[in-house]
């Protein structure tokens, strides 16, 4: 057995289970055992039912006074006990379990687990999980992995495979120096890999998360000093002028360049008609204008000659940019050609593209990754950027530098980091921060409601469109997996094309539609077709459209603080007023307390930091972050302290062995290549 084996090299994996499994991107048994739980659940001791509280899961050690009784209500039954803890007396409910009633006896101690909600000023258990006491002691301590599943794919089933791939122990041999791991007091591997997916307890988690951290850390800050841009600094041999039709376009634009804005163009201009290659990261928060300034540098390469391209991570972006720069080239009189590319153009589009982009006949190149295929071959590429950094691998964006000879690099991102951080996460870079939003913008109106408030939200919404306006609806997440986030989306937009008057048009997206639905749907709405957008989280990334303002989260309390301020930002982005509604669908303090950052701020670093000083270590688990710079375990805000200790390790064992040839440094070179492949196969190029 090797970690590179395929999966059906396992007991009781077939071809199709095989099939399953791969759907979740798990080809063989290191993409198996490297599946982390998305989080636990833990059996921790019952607690007396005065010390509940609303939201919270908790178990309490109870005696039912009196027999369940069963109710049907249009074919649903719904069985209801009264239960005491010997002080207090709570009610626990069960749809769809009628044989309860004949199980559940009086007198009996159980333990009941589940979630707290209040109906009147009684407290009531939602649908719980019935233990007998001796066995949920047997639970105690112990966490469950839940793993994020797809259709056909089963917990029990990833456990089973884990386990089988666990019992061969000479298969995981530590490749980090002992040294090191001493250092930084970092679990051994197996340890780690056994513990981050059957944990023995809390401790023993923790343990095993900080050991995998590091290790995500450690390789990507490998691969980052590995990158050719960080050994040298080349000579800027390109002949770019400044241009005067940068002031041409700046001239006709309906607005003004904030400060912040002139200050990044200004060492922009610089550096292109400079002596060295200009590497640079863009941050700037969401709204603050990056794109214009990435068009301007553009616009000077072109007019000097050359190729620049703009790779950005979605479809719809990268028409998005295509078409605005068209129109404002148009508008300005320039003649220089922007192709666009991405995946789902059709062959025949692609082959134009590409004959375009080799004879040099493409001044701007707009696309995904299709930029970076190897068939795509550039005549004089002098510029390349990346938008939403945070969304593509180092490789992605090395393999787009490789595409001219050393061309001008900048790459831009909303995410907010430190500047400490950023310097060790894009430490090739020299970084600028657009600080600054524009002028005219209102700040967003927010508001932190729960589900009752749902009929109000669809009221508003009527009244907005009314005016002229827009909005978006991200859709409530029934569950986690995502097959049926499809299905969530598309009854959500029913439920609201019910509520909402016939002349208001409701449509929906998703992850799962083919690129050129999607697209058709993005411009429809950019048109004003479409009034109201429902949405899963894909319309996070960069998508502007400036007459919409209204944004409604429903699950807020399922996102990421840093996710959900990227989504507030979809909205706001003109001079109207604009509204974000954060709907939780569960009650807790914490959860509001949580949301209410959001009310309080719209700075994306504020919230960002707000954000980690709310969440312990226990809080790790269960919010859905946005993928972040391409990490499973590692938070950057949260794991600061790791990142800071990778950097320092990378540099210890780099500084005495730069290529890791020496005999000590073998099994991690090993597996740094492995990943490195294993990234690449990932890409699909
Ligand atoms: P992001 O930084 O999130 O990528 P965009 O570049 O998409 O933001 O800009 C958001 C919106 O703000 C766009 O509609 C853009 O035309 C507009 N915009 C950019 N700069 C300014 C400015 N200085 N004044 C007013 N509006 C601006
Ligand atoms: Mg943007």
């Amino acid at each position: 057995m090797e970690l590179e084996d395929s999966l059906d090299c396992l007991k009781g994996i077939g071809e199709k289970t095989k099939q399953v499994f791969q759907k979740t991107g798990i080809e063989n048994l290191r993409d198996l055992i490297t599946h982390y739980p998305r989080t636990y659940e833990a059996y921790e001791p019952p607690k007396e039912i005065r010390a509940l509280s609303e939201g919270e899961v908790a178990a309490v050690a109870v005696q039912l006074t009196a027999p369940p009784a069963t109710r049907y209500i249009r074919g649903l039954s719904i069985s209801t006990a009264l239960c005491s803890d010997g002080n207090e007396v709570m009610a626990a409910t069960w749809f769809n379990m009628p044989f309860l009633k004949n199980q559940l006896r009086s007198g009996v101690p159980y333990i009941f687990r589940g979630r707290i909600k209040t109906k009147g000023n009684r407290l009531l258990m939602e649908q719980p999980a019935v233990f007998h006491v001796e066995q949920y002691k047997g639970l105690s301590g112990a966490l469950l992995p839940i793993y994020t599943l797809v259709k056909g794919l089963t917990g029990q089933m990833i456990q089973k495979a884990v386990r089988q791939v666990l019992a061969h122990k000479s298969l995981l041999t530590d490749y980090l120096p002992e040294e090191i791991r001493s250092r930084y007091q970092l679990s051994e591997y197996n340890f780690a890999i056994e513990q981050i997916h059957f944990p023995k307890d809390y401790h023993a988690m923790l343990l095993a998360r900080k050991r995998l951290v590091f290790d995500e850390f450690f390789f990507f800050i490998l691969q980052l000093r590995s990158l050719k841009s960080v050994r040298e600094k080349a000579a800027n041999h390109f002949q770019i002028k400044k241009s005067e039709k940068t002031q041409v376009l700046l001239n006709n634009l309906p607005y003004k360049l904030t400060n912040a804005q002139l200050r990044v163009w200004n060492i922009m201009e610089q550096e292109m008609t400079g002596d060295t290659v200009m590497a640079r990261l863009i941050q700037g928060d969401v709204g603050s204008g990056k794109t214009i300034v990435s068009i301007l540098a553009l616009l000077m390469a072109a007019d000097s000659g050359y190729q620049g391209a703009l790779m950005v991570p979605t479809e719809v972006l990268a028409r998005q940019h295509y078409t605005s720069l068209q129109e404002l080239f148009a508008k300005n009189g320039f003649s220089f050609e922007v192709v666009l590319l991405t995946g789902s153009m059709t062959a025949k589009q692609k082959r134009e593209a590409y004959a375009k982009i080799a004879s040099g006949e493409a001044s701007v190149v707009v696309g995904t990754h299709a930029l970076i295929q190897e068939k795509v071959i550039y005549q004089n590429l002098a510029l390349v950027i990346t938008d939403e950094q945070h969304r593509f691998g180092v490789r992605q964006r090395e393999l787009l530098s490789m595409k001219g000879e050393m061309p001008h690099t900048i790459v831009m991102s909303a995410t907010p980091i430190p500047r400490t951080l950023a310097v060790i996460l894009y430490g090739d870079l020299d970084i600028s921060v657009i600080d600054e939003m524009p002028a005219n913008r209102l700040p967003i109106k927010n508001c932190v409601v729960n589900t009752g408030y749902r009929k109000k939200a669809y009221e508003f919404i009527k009244n907005q469109v009314a005016q002229g306006h827009q909005a978006y609806v991200i859709c409530p997440m029934v569950d986690e997996s995502e097959a049926i986030e499809a299905e969530d989306v598309i009854n959500y937009t029913e439920v609201l094309r019910r509520e909402l008057p016939d002349g208001i048009c409701v449509e929906y997206l998703h992850g799962k539609m083919k690129p050129s639905q999607k697209n058709e749907i993005m411009g429809r709405f950019l048109a004003n077709e479409i009034q109201v957008l429902v949405s899963t989280t894909v319309v996070e990334v960069g998508v502007n459209v400036p007459n919409a303002t209204v944004m409604m989260i429903e699950n807020a309390e399922r996102f990421g603080l840093a996710q959900l301020h990227q989504l507030r930002g979809r909205v706001g982005r003109g001079c109207d007023q604009s509204y974000c509604i954060f709907l939780h669908a569960i009650e807790g303090k914490a959860i509001r307390e949580r949301l209410d950052i959001l009310c309080k701020s719209n700075d994306g670093f504020e919230i960002a930091n707000r954000d980690m000083q709310l969440r312990g270590p226990g809080d790790l688990f269960g919010v859905r972050q946005s993928g972040m710079l391409d990490f499973t375990l590692a938070d950057i805000y949260t794991d600061a302290e790791a990142l800071q200790q990778a950097n320092e390790a990378a540099g210890i064992i780099l500084s005495e062995d730069p290529e890791l040839k020496e005999p000590g440094h073998q099994r991690l070179r090993t597996h740094f290549d492995l990943l490195i492949r294993h990234q690449s196969d990932h890409l699909n190029l």
